[in-house]
């Protein structure tokens, strides 16, 4: 501020005094002073808010009120002005009060001077200005105060935030830790305990009977028998399905000490602890077969679960799970080559079968392309309305140099799993058909005899069945209608488009198609609609079910009718018994193919059987069971 331009107002009623005061200002050396003069209280404080005002001089005394007043009311109005209280007398009760209100100083008009007067004013506005700056200083301080509050309010939000986020980041990472170490040891889909769980408490059941011989356990492989048909049947989902509700059937059936767990895709394995010899570990697995045999129902599709166990025993002094794994894993693929649903318990003997069954594929390898080592037997098939040999089902055997004549159920597996079913099939087609020829020509009476072949999966895929089929009835001249080929139940679910393609183009040449083992697989009439059969097969299982169950033969009625119905023949398979026949019998079955009757037999014997028929001169071929007996 430039001192020309010091503003200073005088309020003061005496003009006397506002003279005097000029007077004292005109005499200050060093500044320029401008004095404005209000005689009341009213116009210094109007001239106060609405001028520029540097420094303010009030007369102790203004009308009926005091220069205190002035200055309290002054600086109440936020007026920065510094004020200087003029008085009369010196009074130290005045000087204390005017501090209190707010005055920068206090002078006593007697002794003032001009030097005191300039003085007083300039120290009044340094004040003032010292006031300002504090003033300013507080005001920054405060604002720095309320951002540090805002600040802090926003911190203790954000850490808030922060440590919530972070008790829910602990916890999460709490639960995928145990969801972690769960699944670690658990199958995702069943829950059940996973192959590394297993293996760990095998582990420790081993090392408990290393301790006390006393204790005996066992483990258990279960396989599931045609699980593949399910999964591609009927899809993933239900294969899902079927997967986790044998699981919990599983774990109902065992006792609280017991584990089951899931080994990977259809196969679990059971700990069976404390067990008072082997037989317990197979009755615990009957029991377990028993249980699955309750159909479970996917889609309106009843689902029968089959499964082949096998059993490793801790008698015979395992040191580690996996040996242990191994073995039971030795006893199960044992248990499915001798068909379904079967149960082995390990033994030694089976631990060469491993390399025997290598050897047998390279055996049936080796056969397949000499060809000289397969034969048919034929099984007739009777009709027992007309009381003769309507015809035959052709059947593989494989007469091994070294193990002699096996069944198909000793070799079948091996040869679809090494495809050798293909070229061996073929074989068996070509072989049938040509034996049917020669039959069909040694007598008239022989010339309706029909022909059963069994076709594989593996086959329906070869592009060349068909042109097979073909060229094998036009060069023996055997009528196709003669030609029955048989396609197992199972089968169909697994690619029932493709199937149902090759099946109408079989059915174009005029070759029949049966339908085999209905009723093993997963039993669906709706089967014999949507595929072109003419044959259906009943199961062997269904022909002695529905002797001894009332039920069954309900069943087995409806199911014949059916294929009545939509214009099917019917072959009851495996009649055995007196009985059997008769209940077939009762029921109209017109064909049944069994042991009651004959089993399969070697071509020469079909042969003399035909023969001695023709030489009787009778078109019976067979009405009573005499061959049953005699072979
Ligand atoms: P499948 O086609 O159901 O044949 C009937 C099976 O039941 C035959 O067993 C037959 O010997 C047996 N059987 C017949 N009557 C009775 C009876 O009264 N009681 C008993 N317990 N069994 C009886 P086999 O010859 O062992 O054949 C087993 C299966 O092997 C056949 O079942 C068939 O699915 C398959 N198979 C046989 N030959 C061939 C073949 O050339 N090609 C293909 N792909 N499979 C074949
Ligand atoms: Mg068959
Ligand atoms: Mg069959």
């Amino acid at each position: 501020m430039a001192e020309s331009e010091i503003r200073i107002l005088l309020v003061e009623d005496d003009r006397d005094d506002y003279v005097l005061t000029q007077g004292l200002l005109d005499k200050c050396s060093d500044s320029q002073y401008e004095l404005l003069w209000e005689a009341t209280y009213g116009a210094g404080l109007e001239a106060l808010r609405s001028n520029r005002i540097d420094v303010c001089l009030i007369d102790y005394k203004i009308g009926g009120r005091t220069g205190l007043e002035f200055i309290a009311e002054a600086s109440h109005d936020r007026s920065a002005v510094p004020m200087i209280l003029l008085t009369g007398a010196r009074d130290r009760s005045i000087d204390i009060a005017a501090t209190r209100v707010g005055a920068a100083d206090f002078l006593e008009k007697a002794s003032l001077t001009p030097e005191l007067l300039e003085r007083s004013l300039r120290y009044a506005m340094r004040h003032a200005e010292d006031l300002v700056a504090l003033e300013q200083a507080r005001a920054s301080l405060a604002e720095a105060n309320d951002q540090l509050e805002t600040k802090v309010q926003q911190r203790t939000k954000e850490l808030l935030e922060a440590n919530e986020a972070l008790r829910f980041e602990i916890t999460e990472r709490k639960r995928a830790e145990q969801l972690l170490r769960h699944s670690g040891l658990h199958d995702p889909l069943t829950e059940l305990p996973n192959r590394e769980l297993f293996v760990d408490r095998v582990n420790q059941s081993v090392g408990r009977t290393t301790r006390s011989s006393d204790k005996t356990f066992a483990i258990m492989v279960v396989n599931l028998d045609r699980f593949r048909v399910v999964n591609d049947g009927l899809g993933h989902r239900a294969g899902n399905e079927v997967l986790s509700l044998i699981s919990c059937r599983l774990q109902d059936a065992v006792r609280p000490g017991d584990t089951v767990a899931r080994l990977g895709g259809d196969e679990f394995g059971v700990l069976i602890e404390d067990i008072a010899a082997a037989e317990s570990a197979r009755q615990c697995a009957q029991r377990l077969q028993k249980l699955l045999e309750q159909p479970i129902l996917i889609d309106a599709q009843r689902v029968y679960a089959m499964f082949s166990a096998g059993i490793a025993v801790s008698t015979l002094g395992y040191c580690s799970a996996e040996s242990m794994l191994q073995d039971a894993r030795t006893a199960m693929a044992n248990a499915k080559r001798r068909g379904k649903g079967r149960i082995e318990v390990f033994d030694i003997s089976m631990r060469s079968n491993t390399a025997g069954l290598l050897e047998l594929e390279s055996d049936l390898r080796r056969a397949t392309a000499q060809g000289d080592e397969f034969e048919l037997h034929y099984q007739p098939v009777m009709d027992l309305r007309q009381g003769r040999v309507a015809g035959f089902e052709a059947l593989l055997r494989w007469r091994h140099p070294e193990r002699g004549l096996l069944g198909p159920g000793e070799f079948l597996q091996i040869a679809e799993e090494s495809r050798l079913i293909v070229p061996i099939g073929r074989w068996v087609l070509k072989e049938a058909v040509r034996q049917l020829r020669s039959w069909q020509k040694r007598s008239p009476a022989n010339d309706a005899l029909f022909m059963s072949v069994n076709v594989s999966r593996y086959q329906l895929d070869d592009d060349d069945l068909i042109e097979d089929v073909r060229s094998t009835l036009e060069e023996t001249g055997v009528k196709p209608g003669d030609l029955k080929l048989e396609i197992t139940e199972s089968v169909l679910m697994i690619d029932p488009d493709k199937t149902t393609a090759v099946m109408e183009r079989l059915n174009e040449i005029g070759v029949c198609l049966s339908i085999d083992d209905f009723g093993t697989g997963y039993s669906n009439l709706s089967y014999l609609r949507q595929f072109p059969f003419q044959v259906l097969k009943i199961d062997r299982s269904f022909v002695r079910a529905m002797a001894l169950d009332e039920e069954d033969f309900r069943v087995v009625q409806a199911i014949n009718t059916l294929a009545v119905v939509l214009g099917m023949e019917v072959v009851a398979e495996g009649a055995e018994t007196a009985q059997e026949v008769e209940c077939l019998r009762s029921l109209d079955c017109q064909f049944v193919q069994g042991y009651y009757f004959s089993p399969p037999l070697a071509p020469d014997k079909v042969a003399k059987m035909l023969d001695d028929s023709r030489d009787r001169g009778s078109p019976t071929l067979f009405l009573d069971n005499s061959l049953a007996r005699a072979g």
